[in-house]
This record gives C-alpha cells, sequence and structure tokens, in this order.
C-alpha cells in the first residue's frame, strides 16, 4: 500500500510517500481502507519526535474515515464494507481507570498513529459506524478536536450562561470548542490573528472576537467585556506567548485548560498567583472513547457543523503540515486517500 513515512525527526521534509506492506489484521482487529485521514497538531509533534525516538518507521495520522476491508479472528461487531470512523484513544480495556469509562488515566493509553495510508489495522473497539450524511473527509475532521474539547468542557464544568476565552478559535480544535460550548449556552470570547476570519467566527456563535497581534495583551479586552470579572473558563493551547494573559484573564475560582503549546511549553509561574485566586489549571488530552460515539450523530443532524479549511492528496501531507504550521487554517485540514 501507499502510506507517508516519517524515518526520522524534522521538518515537513521527512515525510515520506512510499511503498509499505498493507497491514494484516491480528486477533479482535479490523483493517480499514481509509479513505479520507484527518491532520492534526498531534501529527506536526509525532513528525518533530516530541512524542519520543523512532526506533522504526512511523505512519503518522490518528483521524480517519473508511470502510471495512477486512476482519481478524474474533471480530463480531463488524463486516467487510461498514462504511467506520477511527476512535483513536487505545487503552488497555480491563484497568481501574479503563472500566469507569475514562480511558486517558489509563497507564497504557496512548494515541493511534497510522491513517496517513491506504491500509489501517486497529482493534475492533476503535470503530464507530460512520453516520449518513457525513463525507468520508467530514466524517475524518471530528475525532480529536471534538473528544478533546467535549472531554476538558465536562472536566472543567462549563455552565449555561458562562463565558469562555478562547484562543486559536479557527482551527479545528477552536472550532469544536466554539461549537460545544455554544451547545452548552455559553458566551464565546474568540481571539484570532485574522480580521478576514472574525466574521465566519460570529457565524459559528462568537459573542464577541477579540483581534490579536503578537506582543498584544488580550487580557484588558476580556476584562472590558466582563464588567471586569474575567471569564469562568479559558481554553489555551498556544502556551508561552499566552499563558500569563489566560491567568489574567480568568476569575477567581476559575479554570485555564491548557491543551497546547504552539508557541512553545516552557513557563515560570509564581505559585501565588494560582492559588491565591483559587484557579485550577486543567490539563487536557484527548478524551473517553464514549465521546465519539455519541458526537457523531449531531453531525448527522446538523447540530454540529464539520468545517474542513482544505483538502490535500495523501502524496501532499507535506503541503498540508506547511499550512498547519505556517499559514493558519479555519477548521481542518484532511487528506484524501
Ligand atoms: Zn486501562
Amino acid at each position: 500500500m501507499k502510506a507517508i513515512r516519517i524515518h526520522e525527526p524534522g521538518d515537513i521534509s521527512v515525510l515520506r510517500y512510499e511503498d509499505v506492506d498493507t497491514p494484516e489484521p491480528g486477533v479482535g482487529e479490523v483493517r480499514v481502507r481509509l479513505r479520507a485521514a484527518g491532520v492534526n497538531h498531534r501529527d506536526i509533534w509525532v513528525r518533530q519526535g516530541l512524542f519520543g525516538a523512532f526506533p522504526q518507521p512511523v505512519i503518522p495520522g490518528s483521524d480517519g474515515a473508511g470502510e471495512v476491508d477486512a476482519i481478524g479472528a474474533g471480530v463480531t461487531r463488524w463486516a467487510v464494507g461498514q462504511k467506520v470512523v477511527i476512535n483513536p484513544g487505545l487503552s488497555c480495556g480491563m484497568c481501574r481507570a479503563c472500566l469507569r469509562g475514562d480511558q486517558p488515566a489509563c497507564p497504557a493509553f496512548h494515541i493511534y498513529d497510522g491513517t496517513y495510508a491506504e491500509y489501517a489495522v486497529v482493534p475492533e473497539a476503535n470503530l464507530v459506524a460512520m453516520p449518513g450524511g457525513l463525507t468520508f473527509a467530514e466524517a475524518a475532521s471530528i475525532g480529536i478536536p471534538y473528544v478533546t474539547a467535549e472531554d476538558f468542557l465536562i472536566r472543567a464544568g462549563a455552565m449555561p450562561g458562562q463565558t469562555l476565552l478562547l484562543w486559536g478559535a479557527t482551527g479545528g480544535l477552536g472550532l469544536a470548542t466554539l461549537q460545544l460550548a455554544k451547545l452548552r449556552g455559553m458566551r464565546v470570547l474568540a481571539v484570532t490573528r485574522n480580521q478576514s476570519r472574525a466574521d465566519r467566527l460570529r457565524q459559528f456563535g462568537a459573542d464577541e472576537v477579540i483581534l490579536y497581534a503578537p506582543g498584544d495583551d488580550v487580557s484588558d479586552a476580556v476584562l472590558g467585556m466582563t464588567q471586569g470579572r474575567g471569564v469562568d473558563i479559558v481554553v489555551d493551547s498556544v502556551g508561552r506567548e499566552s499563558f500569563f494573559q489566560s491567568l489574567s484573564a480568568v476569575q477567581r475560582g476559575g479554570v485555564v485548560v491548557t491543551v497546547g503549546a504552539t508557541t512553545g511549553g516552557q513557563v515560570t509561574i509564581e505559585l501565588g498567583r494560582l492559588f491565591r485566586h483559587r484557579i485550577t489549571v486543567l490539563g487536557a488530552f484527548m478524551g473517553s472513547t464514549s465521546v465519539l460515539p455519541r458526537l457523531l450523530p449531531l453531525f448527522s443532524r446538523g447540530v454540529l457543523v464539520p468545517v474542513i479549511d482544505n483538502t490535500f492528496p495523501l502524496e501532499q501531507a507535506d503541503q498540508a503540515h506547511d499550512q498547519l504550521e505556517h499559514q493558519g487554517v479555519f477548521g481542518k485540514l484532511i487528506l484524501s486517500v
């Protein structure tokens, strides 16, 4: 089969389009003929080697949708030809965390890599039936951003009437957070660097759009929009450049969700800033495997809207990474397979 593989960490040039042996499904596993793969920031971090060394070539990509192509021994839930979406959280399935449905707390938890390929083999428990009314590209755009956003909104205690400050609002995670927060009846202050995207953010429900350039401080604007109180929840995927502004923009007792660090992850905090204001810093990384089956039907009913910025053929994965890293997006980038 054709696949994108990474042999050593580096820039986009390490994404090699090459011939790879087609994987065979083992006991309890299913092989999917992928039709679309979602591009996530995680894939860039994998490419850069931030998740560890490369003992063997890695096929990146966690989100994908396609058709069941072959089933391994003992598989009971799936048949060849069914349209499916990959649920990319892998865990042991039998520890306390798994049994209570909190798979990301499983000691064995990790995120599946391997959808930048024509075929992917996954455990049968990691597939969800693809609902009608969605294209493969749309179905592949949902997994990591929506599962992550839904999970941290639940853990942050998001409530109707609360205000949420959203950094990186136009990215895949940003638009997922925006839609899920609006569904909860929250007020959303959306931060973007790009004036031309402000109107579209409002169409997706942003109550206020804050234009931001590196070096700006948005906390004054946020305090102005909240009668000086600050917001209930901040969602920060930017990291070093934004984190102290997030601490200034959140109200006493509020929650700062840290869910990425696109400008770097090294910060030095004076702890009094946290404890005097009773601030919770909440780390977010994927979510329960029960989230994706629950959310997918909301897309086929039009309650949630998949947003795709651009689609590239699989062999141009490097161009997709270049756009996500350097040019900005409004929604998801997809590889068609
Ligand atoms: Zn487990």
